[in-house]
């Protein structure tokens, strides 16, 4: 090709963002010449690869906005060490479902029982269907919140935080909240009520939740909204972490 056209048409597809198309053109037209394919056939290939990139990229950008601490997939997770745990039910909400009815799941259980690999899993399963999601702890949520008000942009972040597809709180329970803290995650539950999916998971059953928040109205409303239309996943059993640790100190005589 002269080279005007082409710096025209490389102009444009930056433009118009094909990233892939730009990369791949030039070899699939050649490829496409040799195997006797017309312009329809080599633009229906080059316009393929470009949507097939497009989900991988979305994919990626999805996982990257989610802040996920590690990456867990549901694969690497053993049902057997936790028979307690419905497994059913968990292979169920990675499909996502529960995402568009907007519903909720709290996962139960002490540590080390695997609630924050459920977790991740899910909110992995999530990102890869596209849908935007975002994990944090409770504490790092209260923090982060506090920060964003002090900087005065917590509308936005708040703003942000209730349009998550997915919001995922790891470890209620392990830190009692301040009365501003409980009022903070208490507005992102009421405003994500019935308008996005939560998943929280809590060491602690839902008598105990008073100990966490601030105030007993306070937990009675949260508690009210998050648990309307939710999934209960109990998780009780013995720390996988410390299973391992003992397994791998037996002798292996034993
Ligand atoms: P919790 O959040 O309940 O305290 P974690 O999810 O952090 O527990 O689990 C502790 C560690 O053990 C993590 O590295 C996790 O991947 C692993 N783990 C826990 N349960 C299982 C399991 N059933 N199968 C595989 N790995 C597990
Ligand atoms: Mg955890």
């Amino acid at each position: 090709m002269a080279e005007a056209p082409r710096i025209l048409l490389e102009h444009h597809l930056k433009k118009l963002k094909l990233p892939t198309v730009l990369r791949e053109y030039e070899k699939l037209a050649r490829q496409c010449a040799t195997e006797g394919l017309d312009h329809v056939q080599f633009l229906a290939r080059l316009v393929e690869m470009e949507t097939i990139d497009r989900e991988r990229r979305l994919v990626e950008r999805r996982i990257r906005q989610a802040r996920f601490p590690v990456v867990k997939q549901l694969e690497s997770f053993d049902f057997k060490a936790i028979p307690s745990l419905n497994k059913m039910l968990v292979l169920d909400l990675a499909r996502g479902d529960y995402i568009d009815r907007r519903e909720n799941a709290i996962l139960l259980g002490p540590s080390g029982v695997g609630k924050t690999h459920i977790a991740l899993a899910l909110g992995l399963a999530a990102c890869q269907k596209g849908l935007a999601v975002r994990f944090t702890t409770a504490s790092q949520f209260v923090h982060e919140m506090i920060e964003a008000r002090d900087e005065k942009r917590l509308l936005r972040l708040q703003d942000q935080l209730a349009r998550v597809s997915l919001l995922i709180v790891d470890e209620l329970g392990y830190v009692p909240l301040s009365q501003t803290g409980s009022e903070l995650l208490f507005d992102i539950f009421s405003r994500r009520y019935e308008n996005g999916a939560t998943i929280v998971t809590s060491n602690l059953p839902f008598q105990e939740w008073t100990s966490v928040f601030a105030s007993e109205r306070l937990t009675g409303a949260l508690l009210d909204r998050i648990t309307h239309h939710v999934h209960i996943l109990e998780m009780n059993g013995e720390s996988y972490r410390l299973k391992q640790s003992r397994s791998r100190r037996r002798p292996p005589s034993e």
